[in-house]
């Protein structure tokens, strides 16, 4: 293959990052802005030995799967690469992509891997959004999402993922800073105040958060933005956070509280959640339910059982399993989190729940250690649910829930491709996989979120 052919394929696949997939005489090519079934005209611009990169030139015949994307800037903006897809076809793209992850990369067989827990209505679905601010080359003040893979601005107020209230919230800053001459911060000099606005909202209670980020100590005429904020509805924790960090992460760890009680509650099903502005909390609080109710079920509780709930952010698995369990034990490496958990297990009135600040790979083996000493048993658990960041489980950690041996292991993944490495550890170890349940927390974006039950055999 050269750079600069004109190729005409078939779109038969689609990559982690939304690109369709199609094969010229056995040669891949990775192809933006397709869709699985498109018959396409492309322009090939990258060559490497196995694969390249094309550019698609023009639609010969559209894929029976496609539509025309609801969002005006659904093409350049990162944040949905599925949109020119139907709801339908998302679906069953996440299922097949799980089955192959679990296939060709667990080298699991014979898993059937069931249909996709969709959403009636896959839109306005995220809880949370996070816009960062800069400036457009007329010297105004924009805020929106960045480009895919870049961070140049692509100004949207209304993102259709999201809360339509985002909108006003973001009006309401942008004009406080054009009031008082704040600049928003500019990543290439560093200089600059205002990084992001974070907007939380409670789609339960209503209630709402705004946190503003900003490279500096101090945001000016800070009581005014407060007060102006206040007329938002449902408005109740509004904070700065300061970053003055040269690099991507979005927020730094210092907070300061400028109006309300620093956190907002939500529920999820029958329980109450505290969160605070750093906590990590579910963006598809319906597709949640789905999530954790499917992961009670699987942890196939009577009121008898001791679990540990590994990775559990502010505790939200380990609250929803702890009224049918006898103890959850959470481990969770964020100390603000664990404050949640504690505090939600209290509003809750749920008292059989105990957390630990900590890697889980360091608590847990610890914790094994230190009983076999004291006890010369082994550590017990009924049910252990891991729910881990996109890299998967530690070895060490797995090692030790081998170690255990309880019965059922609930494993929920936001990556299939690591869930897959680590069940191979477990099914080489006794457990055989029962049940696989991927649930759509992200219409139109290619994550997804798969619930995996484990039997030990
Ligand atoms: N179960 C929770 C959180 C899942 S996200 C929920 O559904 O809301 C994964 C969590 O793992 C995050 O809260 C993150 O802070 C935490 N985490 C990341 N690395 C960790 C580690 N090594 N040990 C324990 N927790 C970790």
């Amino acid at each position: 293959m050269e750079k600069n052919t004109k190729v005409q394929v078939t779109i038969e696949d689609m990559t982690e990052q939304g690109e369709g997939i199609g094969k010229v005489d056995g040669y891949t090519l990775f192809i933006k802005d397709t869709v699985i079934g498109d018959r396409v005209e492309a322009k090939v611009i990258k060559v490497k030995k196995n694969y390249g990169y094309a550019r698609l030139t023009a639609i010969l015949e559209e894929s029976p799967d496609r539509v025309t994307p609801l969002c005006p800037v659904a093409g350049p903006c990162g944040g949905c690469q599925l949109q020119a897809m139907n709801y339908e076809s998302q679906l069953l793209f996440k299922q097949r992509k799980v089955k192959n992850h679990l296939e060709r990369l667990g080298g699991l067989r014979n898993i059937s891997v069931e249909p996709v827990l969709g959403m009636e209505y896959p839109w306005e679905y995220r809880n949370k959004s996070q816009f960062p601010v800069g400036m457009n080359k007329e010297g105004k003040i924009v805020s929106g999402f960045y480009a895919g893979r870049t961070h140049s601005i692509i100004e949207t107020e209304h993102c259709l993922l999201g809360s339509p209230v985002n909108e006003q919230i973001l009006a309401l800053v942008k004009s406080h800073m054009a009031g008082f001459h704040i600049a928003p911060y500019d990543e290439i000099s560093g200089k600059g105040l205002v990084r992001h606005v974070l907007i939380r909202m409670g789609k339960k209670t209503g209630q709402i958060m705004v946190c503003i980020v900003i490279n500096g100590k101090k945001l000016p005429q800070a009581p005014l933005l407060v007060k102006a904020l206040c007329e938002v509805e449902g408005m109740t924790s509004i904070s700065v956070n300061i970053n003055t960090e040269r690099s991507n992460v979005i927020l730094g760890k210092e907070l300061i509280n400028l109006y309300g009680p620093g956190y907002i509650v939500d529920q999820i099903g029958d329980i109450s959640y505290q969160i605070s502005p750093l906590s990590f909390y579910q963006v598809n609080p319906e597709q949640t339910e789905k999530l954790y109710g499917t992961a009670l079920e699987f942890a196939g509780l009577t009121g008898q059982e001791t679990v540990w709930d590994l990775y559990c952010g502010i505790g939200t698995i380990s609250l929803f399993l702890a009224k049918k369990a006898k103890k959850v034990y959470g481990v969770e490496i964020i100390p603000a989190a664990i404050e949640n958990a504690r505090a939600n297990a209290r509003l809750n009135g749920i008292d059989n729940t105990e957390f630990f600040v900590g890697k889980a790979e360091e608590v847990l083996p610890d914790y094994y250690r230190r009983v076999q000493q004291e006890t010369g048993e082994k550590l017990y658990a009924d049910v252990i649910v891991v729910d881990p960041p996109r890299k998967g489980c530690d070895e060490t950690l797995l090692a030790t829930m081998i170690q255990m041996q309880p019965s059922r292991i609930v494993y929920v993944s936001c990556n299939s491709a690591t869930l897959a490495r680590d069940l191979r550890i477990l099914c080489d170890e006794g457990y055989e996989v029962k049940r696989v349940q991927p649930v759509d927390m992200f219409p139109m974006g290619v994550h997804v979120e798969t619930v995996v039950l484990l039997s030990h055999k």
